[in-house]
Order: structure tokens, then C-alpha cells, then sequence
């Protein structure tokens, strides 16, 4: 397990996997065992036990998921809010203070509106839209400050090289959920991000057939957060493990053709009469196109739009689409479209969604890998509908 390469694509087949293939098997058994052998371990975190996420097929995607972003460490989790959750209970107490970007995933929204504020940690949401927005709300009690790599939904794109530095400037902690981007188009680590997150359910895996999360970053603070999980509990099952370690073998090239056949799906959009407006950071008419352009390696497979009309208009237009399926989630081989006022966005009242400009008219669309020109010919049909 000690080789490194330079290359994400030999990573993704190649780190973290038994240095010897065990019993010959070139993909790794499941070691499908709540409880292992006792051997001595020094402390309760070391008990080999699958709810200390530590068995053998935990340990191959640690590494394996670290070497991707190019990280000192990581961490699987249960689902991506397991992974979020345990970031701010394990890193912040009562008293405490973060700053966090107010477009974000409707789940990580409530948690921090509904849970945290019990808790006796505050917060306050700044415009990622707006350079800098951040800086006036720091307090001396502040200790983090949040975003995510492209907003869900609207797909902003925040002055991310800017919010590292002003994190280490003032010695907070960065947090970023890089579900969006992928490792294949970012790697938060390397523009000094102290952790990543992912809701491994979407890109990471790749098939919709698992949930599952992962916190990338300092080793020090992935020490801290795992001793936190532990005592609560996420852990990600040994088969959900070995089903993203399979997913994530296929991650650059399903990535990059997502990347490719979301900007030709977006600019058709762009120029079809009955739609108003698409956010795609890979379009030039993007509000943060340049910076997108500086950060990314690629602009994801996640877009959204506003067609012509009103929420009549845009249930027609979901009732005509046949080749994506109708549902949220994303980040799978089939195209998934929603209305996220209905689904990822519905925990927030309407005059919340409103204010971040999240209409009851916008429609998501995760990009799949049919056929590019098969799935414009469906927009084109569902649109004359
Ligand atoms: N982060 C983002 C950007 C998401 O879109 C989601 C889910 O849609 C999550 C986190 C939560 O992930 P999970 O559903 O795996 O808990």
C-alpha cells in the first residue's frame, strides 16, 4: 500500500488497495465482519469493529480518498450529512462561532438552521456571491467558515482561493462540501482547504445505489472528527464500502464525459427561446466563468435552469422528459432532473428560497452518460410540449 502516483486515473483503480492481491482476487473481498480478532490494541479507536470504521475495507478507500485530493487523510461516513454533521459537532462547542456560504444543500441548511443553534453554536450566512462578503461577519469566537465548491442549486461559484486564505489568515478552519466538483475537477487540499466533503452517494459512487459520505483533509482534524463518529455511530457498512470503491474506479472517465456533455446540454439551452436563464459555470455568461475557469479542472455535470412561465409550465415540462428520470439526488450514470423547491430545497420556507433567488420555477438537471444528442432531442420534444 505504500506506492504513490502522479496521476488521478491510476489512483482511482490502484490506491489504497492490497499492496498483494489477497487469495489473488483482483478487487477487493468485503470483509463482511462486525468484529475482529483481538491483537492488543492500544486504545478504543484501534479495536478493529465496523462501526469505528475501521475494518479492511474502510482503510482502502481512507487511502484511497486522500490520495485523490492529494490530502493527508480521510474518513468514510454513512451519508454526507453524517460526514457534514460530525464536521461541526466534532469541531465546534457551545459558544462557538462559524461563518457559512447561504446558498447551500437543502439537508445542510436545516442542520445548521434547525439543530445547531440548540446547541449554542451561531452562525451567520454571507453572500458567496458577493468577494469578501465574509470578512466584516468575523468574530473572536469564530472557528470555521463554510462553502460549498459549486452551490446546490444555483451553482455560484465563491472566491474559493480567497476564503482559504482569509481562513488561515485568521486561524479558522475551511470547510468544503466538493460533492459538486468531484476530485477530478477540484481538489480543495491543494488551494489550502483543511477539509473536504463529499456526499459519496453522488459522483464518488457514481451508480445511485448507495449512500454514503467522506471527510478529506489535515490528518490531525480527521483524527478528531473519527474520534467523534465514533461515539455516534456513522459508519459506512463493509458492502457500501466495496460499492464505492467500484464506483470510484470509473470516476474520470464518467466525470469527464459528464463535464463535456453538461456544457454542449447548456449552451443548447442557453440558446433555446423558451428558456430565461442557465446556471453552468462552464458557459461564458456565467457571473463567475473566469474564476471557474481559474479553479476547476472541469464544471461538473450539475446545471440548472428557468424556463419561460411558471410552476404549471415547468411541471409540463418534467411530465413530457422521458429519457431522465424525475427525482432528486445526482451524480448517477442516469440523468435525474427536479424542481428543487419540491425535493433537495424543500426543507426551506419559500421566502428563504426566494431570497437566494432559488424560484419555485427552477428545474436541476444532473447530467447522466446517455447519449449527449439523445438527451437534447428529449429537451427539445419536452420543450415544444
Ligand atoms: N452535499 C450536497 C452538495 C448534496 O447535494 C447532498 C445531497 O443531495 C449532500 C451533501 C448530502 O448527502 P447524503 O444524501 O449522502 O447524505
Amino acid at each position: 500500500m505504500g506506492k504513490s502516483w502522479s496521476h488521478l486515473e491510476t489512483k482511482l483503480i490502484h490506491a489504497g488497495e492490497p499492496e498483494k492481491p489477497i487469495e489473488g482476487a483482483v478487487s477487493m473481498p468485503v470483509f463482511q465482519s462486525s468484529t475482529f480478532v483481538y491483537t492488543g490494541a492500544g486504545s478504543y479507536h484501534d479495536l478493529k469493529y465496523i462501526r469505528l470504521n475501521n475494518t479492511p475495507n474502510h482503510v482502502l478507500l481512507h487511502r484511497k480518498l486522500a490520495a485523490l485530493e492529494n490530502a493527508e487523510a480521510a474518513l468514510v461516513t454513512a451519508s454526507g450529512m453524517a460526514a457534514i454533521s460530525v464536521v461541526f459537532l466534532a469541531l465546534l462547542s457551545p459558544g462557538d462561532h462559524f461563518l457559512a456560504q447561504d446558498c447551500l444543500y437543502g439537508g445542510t441548511h436545516g442542520l445548521l438552521t434547525k439543530e445547531l443553534a440548540g446547541l449554542g453554536i451561531s452562525f451567520d450566512f454571507f453572500d458567496g456571491n458577493i468577494s469578501e462578503s465574509w470578512k466584516t461577519l468575523l468574530r473572536p469566537e469564530t472557528r470555521m467558515i463554510y462553502v460549498e465548491t459549486m452551490t446546490n442549486p444555483l451553482l455560484g461559484v465563491a472566491d474559493l482561493k480567497a476564503v482559504a486564505d482569509f481562513a488561515k489568515a485568521h486561524g479558522i478552519i475551511s470547510v468544503i462540501d466538493n460533492t459538486f466538483a468531484s476530485p477530478v475537477n477540484f481538489r480543495p487540499s491543494e488551494w489550502g482547504f483543511d477539509l473536504s466533503l463529499h456526499s459519496c452517494t453522488k459522483y464518488l459512487n457514481g451508480h445511485s445505489d448507495i449512500v454514503a459520505g467522506a471527510v478529506i483533509g489535515r490528518a490531525e482534524l480527521i483524527e478528531k472528527i473519527t474520534h467523534t463518529l465514533n461515539h455516534l455511530g456513522g459508519s459506512l457498512d463493509p458492502h457500501a464500502c466495496f460499492l464505492l470503491d467500484r464506483g470510484l474506479k470509473t470516476l474520470a472517465v464518467r466525470m469527464r464525459y459528464q463535464n463535456e456533455s453538461a456544457l454542449k446540454i447548456a449552451r443548447f439551452l442557453e440558446a433555446h427561446p423558451k428558456i430565461e436563464m442557465v446556471n453552468y459555470p462552464g458557459l461564458a455568461s456565467h457571473p463567475a466563468h473566469e474564476r471557474a475557469r481559474d479553479l476547476f479542472d472541469g464544471f461538473s455535470g450539475m446545471l440548472s435552469f428557468e424556463l419561460a412561465g411558471d410552476v404549471e409550465t415547468a411541471e409540463r415540462f418534467l411530465e413530457g422528459i422521458q429519457i431522465p428520470f424525475v427525482a432528486p439526488s445526482l451524480g448517477g450514470v442516469e440523468s435525474l432532473i427536479t424542481r428543487p423547491a419540491t425535493t433537495s430545497h424543500a426543507g426551506m420556507t419559500p421566502e428563504e428560497r426566494d431570497a437566494l433567488g432559488i424560484s419555485e420555477t427552477l428545474i436541476r438537471f444532473s447530467v447522466g452518460l446517455e447519449a449527449t444528442d439523445d438527451l437534447i432531442a428529449d429537451f427539445e420534444q419536452a420543450l415544444k410540449g
